[in-house]
C-alpha cells in the first residue's frame, strides 16, 4: 500500500513544498489526490485539517487515513508533481492553539491534579475537559497563571520519535495507546506528549493563554481557552465591548459593572412606584367609571378603552370596577397587541367566560378564564370597540 510522507512531522514551519501525485480517485465533493509527501495536517487528535493550494487549486479538506492522507479538491490538478502551499495563517493559529493546549493541560495537571481527557480545537475558541466537577476559581487562575509563565520562558518545545519501548520509560501526561514509532512533543523540562499535531518551536510563539470560560458537567470540567492571535483579537473585542458599556454610562471602565447594578436597583425601585401609581389611578378611575354607569337590573356595566401603553392600568382598572356592588367591567386594550379584559362582582349574573368565548369567536383572538374573570387578545385592532359593544349586548 502507498504511503504518505507527512513533512509536518518533521518540519512544522513548512509552509511550500512539491510533490508527485500517486493516484486520483472521485470524492463526493470532487477529486481525492494522494501524493507521496505532504506538509497539509489532516483533521486529527482534536486539530482541524489544513487548508490551501495544491497546484493552484482550493483545498476543502485533508484527512488522515492512516497510512495515507487525501487531499480534497474541487478540479483535477494538472501534472504528475504538485506544488502545496499551506494557507499559513490557519496553520499557526492552529499551532499557537495546539502548543497552549498541551502547556495548559498540564499546568492543570501540575497544580490541580486534574488530567485532560479530551480536546477540541473549534473557530472561536478551543476547550479541554477536566476529568474532575472541582475546579474552581482558583484552581484555574493557578494554572492560567502557570502556563502563561512556561509562555514568559520561552522554552523550546521539540518533536522527537521514539519507540514504545523507550516511550514507556518516560514519564508522559498521558499514556498513549499508539504501536510502532510514536511521536513525542516536549515542552523543555516541563511537559512530554505524544501527539501527531503541529506546533510552535518554542513555548513563546504561543502568546498569551487566556481561559475564557468554565462549564461543569457529568463529572467533568469544560475550560474554555484562547491563545497567541485569538487571545489578542478578543482582548480588543473585550474592550470594545467594555468601552461602549461605559461610554453609555459616561463613566470609566472598571465602574460598569456598579453602574448596572445601580441602574437595575433603580430600576426595580421605579418599576415598584409605578405599579403603586397605576394601581391608585385604576383605583381611582374605577370609582368614577362606577358612578357614571347606569344601573340596569342590578348591575352597572363599565365600557373603557385603553391605549397599547396602558395594558397594566386596564387589567388593574377591570378588577377594581369588579369590586364596587354590581360592577361588571367590559374594557379593551387598542394597538399591538390588543387585549380584553372582563370582570364583575364575584357571583355577578353573567357568564364572562362564556361572553368572552363568544365574543373571540365573532372578533378573532385567544383567550379565557372564569365567570367572573376572563380575558383573552390577539383580535385585530379595529375589532376591539365593536368586540366591546357586542358583549354589552350579550350582557343584556
Ligand atoms: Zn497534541
Amino acid at each position: 500500500m502507498a504511503h504518505t510522507e507527512r513533512l509536518y512531522y518533521s518540519d512544522c514551519y513548512l509552509k511550500e513544498f512539491t510533490a508527485n501525485i500517486l493516484r486520483i480517485e472521485d470524492d463526493p465533493r470532487g477529486m481525492r489526490v494522494y501524493l507521496d509527501r505532504s506538509a497539509f495536517y489532516p483533521e486529527s487528535g482534536g486539530q482541524p485539517s489544513d487548508r490551501g493550494e495544491l497546484a493552484g487549486v482550493q483545498l476543502l479538506d485533508v484527512v488522515d487515513e492512516g497510512e495515507e492522507v487525501a487531499h480534497i479538491l474541487v478540479t483535477r490538478p494538472a501534472g504528475d508533481s504538485v506544488q502545496g502551499k499551506i494557507d499559513w495563517a490557519r496553520r499557526f493559529d492552529h499551532m499557537q492553539q495546539h502548543t497552549g493546549q498541551h502547556i495548559l493541560s498540564a499546568a492543570f495537571e501540575s497544580s490541580a491534579g486534574n488530567k485532560t481527557v479530551s480536546f477540541h480545537l473549534g473557530v472561536e475558541s478551543s476547550t479541554i475537559d477536566l476529568d474532575s466537577d472541582r475546579a474552581g476559581a482558583k484552581q484555574i487562575e493557578a494554572a492560567e497563571e502557570l502556563a502563561n509563565r512556561i509562555v514568559f520562558e520561552n522554552r523550546p518545545v521539540t518533536v522527537s520519535f521514539l519507540s514504545v519501548t523507550e516511550v514507556q520509560k518516560l514519564d508522559l501526561r498521558k499514556p498513549t495507546e499508539r504501536e510502532g514509532e510514536i511521536r513525542l512533543v516536549e515542552v523543555e523540562g516541563y511537559d512530554r506528549s505524544a501527539c501527531g499535531g503541529t506546533h510552535v518551536s518554542r513555548t513563546g510563539g504561543v502568546g498569551n493563554i487566556n481561559v475564557r470560560k468554565i462549564e461543569r458537567a457529568k463529572g467533568l470540567t469544560r475550560v474554555e481557552f484562547v491563545c497567541g492571535g485569538r487571545a489578542l483579537r478578543r482582548a480588543r473585542l473585550d474592550f470594545c465591548i467594555l468601552s461602549e458599556a461605559a461610554r453609555g454610562f459616561s463613566t470609566g471602565l472598571e465602574s460598569v459593572p456598579e453602574m448596572i447594578a445601580k441602574q437595575a436597583q433603580e430600576l426595580r425601585e421605579a418599576e415598584k412606584s409605578q405599579q403603586k401609581l397605576a394601581e391608585e389611578l385604576a383605583e381611582s378611575e374605577a370609582a368614577q367609571l362606577w358612578q357614571r354607569a347606569d344601573e340596569r337590573n342590578g348591575a352597572r356595566i363599565v365600557r373603557r378603552l385603553f391605549e397599547s401603553s396602558e395594558g397594566k392600568r386596564a387589567r388593574l382598572t377591570a378588577h377594581a370596577v369588579s369590586r364596587y356592588p354590581g360592577g361588571v367591567a367590559l374594557i379593551g386594550v387598542r394597538g399591538t397587541p390588543t387585549a380584553l379584559f372582563f370582570a364583575q362582582t364575584p357571583g355577578g349574573k353573567a357568564n364572562l367566560s362564556d361572553v368572552l368565548k363568544q365574543t373571540l369567536a365573532k372578533f378573532g383572538g385567544k383567550g379565557g378564564g372564569n365567570r367572573d374573570f376572563a380575558q383573552g387578545g390577539g383580535l385585530p385592532e379595529n375589532q376591539i370597540e365593536p368586540a366591546l359593544s357586542f358583549a354589552e349586548s350579550l350582557l343584556s
